[in-house]
């Protein structure tokens, strides 16, 4: 793995994102015998980096495998620091150039000689593969107060939290994790759910575990409720029944994220006019509506952030690989 300065002759291919997709792309299009860099703006995948401590991922292990190389584990299910370790072991084997901490700002230039401008300088690329996935962009609540010191869109880990009371906003996987976790390390949690119920996508492995939990009054829901405002003390809400305050120590809004749509504007990739907002690119080639410059992984599906996941999105990068080698060679 390098990271030092490259040359200022043109790369072939850069890839925004070291993301387990963009590391994917990498190592493909580099053992094409392209030369490639890849850009992120914070550590090797910085998503992975800021998913709750020892979190399980749904998937198992040789589902998240890239480049061929075996992710062993010791259980039926990776934890988040196995993930991190076993990518950033590829990215060392492959010896994948990495310029990290540097943010992607634009993209300046014309198809062949592209120039990606980042907030350390310019890297002078034929192609570009934006695997910037969705995780830097929280849905807020969009409500007085959501800015709070007290209010995160990130979950880490419940230890700050016994005997404090704790909202947890959302009714999917993360959020009844996050429940979970919280009231068995002590404490006080109300989840707030804006649908009937407890959505069908949490797992269903997780799923009997909170309504049990729910049914035995040790985690109080509140369905149908909306968010109204958000006090240093509390949150106001809308209930079936009426107006209601809710007490607050600490507030999770766990309600999803969104690609990065100003960063795809500033790389010039429009979007379709479709519920999802998806970035526009051809459905085979992956190619966006800038010639030569692609998309891959979970930014493919626009706010559709599960339609693309690791499982399926790591294909992305021999599809684009095959392409960019035939059109060098
Ligand atoms: C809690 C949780 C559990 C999950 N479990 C699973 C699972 O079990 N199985 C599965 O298949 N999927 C799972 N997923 C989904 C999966 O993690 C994502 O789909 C996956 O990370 C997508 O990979 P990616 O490379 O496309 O994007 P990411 O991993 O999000 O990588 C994008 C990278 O782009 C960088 N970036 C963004 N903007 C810029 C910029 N301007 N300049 C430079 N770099 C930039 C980011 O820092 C980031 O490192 C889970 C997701 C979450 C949130």
């Amino acid at each position: 793995m390098s990271q030092h300065p490259i040359s200022t002759s043109p790369l072939d291919v850069v890839v925004i994102g070291a993301g387990p997709v963009g590391l994917a792309c990498a190592l493909e299009v580099q053992r094409r015998g392209l030369r490639v860099c890849v850009v992120d703006k914070g550590a090797l995948v910085n998503s992975l980096v800021g998913y709750p401590t020892n979190m399980e991922f749904f998937s198992t292990p040789e589902l998240l495998e890239i480049g061929g190389y075996p992710f062993p584990t010791a259980h039926y299910k990776p934890l988040r620091e196995d993930a991190l370790d076993y990518y950033r072991r590829v990215a060392q084997s492959e010896k994948l150039t990495l310029r990290l901490y540097e943010r992607v700002l634009r993209l300046d230039g014309e198809p062949g000689a592209y120039e990606v401008v980042t907030d350390k300088g310019r890297l002078a690329t034929r192609y570009v593969i934006i695997a910037t996935g969705f995780f830097d962009v929280p849905n807020r609540l969009g409500v007085p107060g959501e800015d709070a010191p007290h209010v995160s869109y990130y979950y880490k880990e419940p230890y700050a939290h016994m005997g404090q009371h704790v909202v947890v906003i959302g009714a999917k996987n993360s959020a009844a994790k996050a429940a979970l976790q919280l009231v068995r390390a002590g404490a006080r949690v109300t989840l707030v759910v804006r649908g009937a119920a407890i959505s069908d996508s949490v797992k269903y492995w997780i799923r009997p575990d909170l309504l049990n939990r729910i049914a035995e009054g040790r985690i109080r829901a509140l369905y149908t409720t909306t968010i109204q405002r958000i006090d240093p003390s509390g949150l106001a809400v809308l209930t079936p029944e009426g107006p209601s305050t809710l007490s607050a120590d600490f507030i999770y809004a766990l309600t999803g994220y969104r690609p990065d749509y100003s960063l795809l504007a500033a790389l010039g990739v429009s979007f379709q006019d479709d519920a999802a907002r998806t970035p526009t690119h051809h459905p085979e080639t992956l190619e966006t509506n800038r010639p030569g410059v692609y998309v891959a992984g979970t930014v493919c599906g626009g706010l559709n952030t599960s339609r693309w996941f690791i499982e399926n999105g790591r294909h992305h990068a021999a599809v684009i690989a095959a392409r960019l080698a035939q059109n060098v060679s």
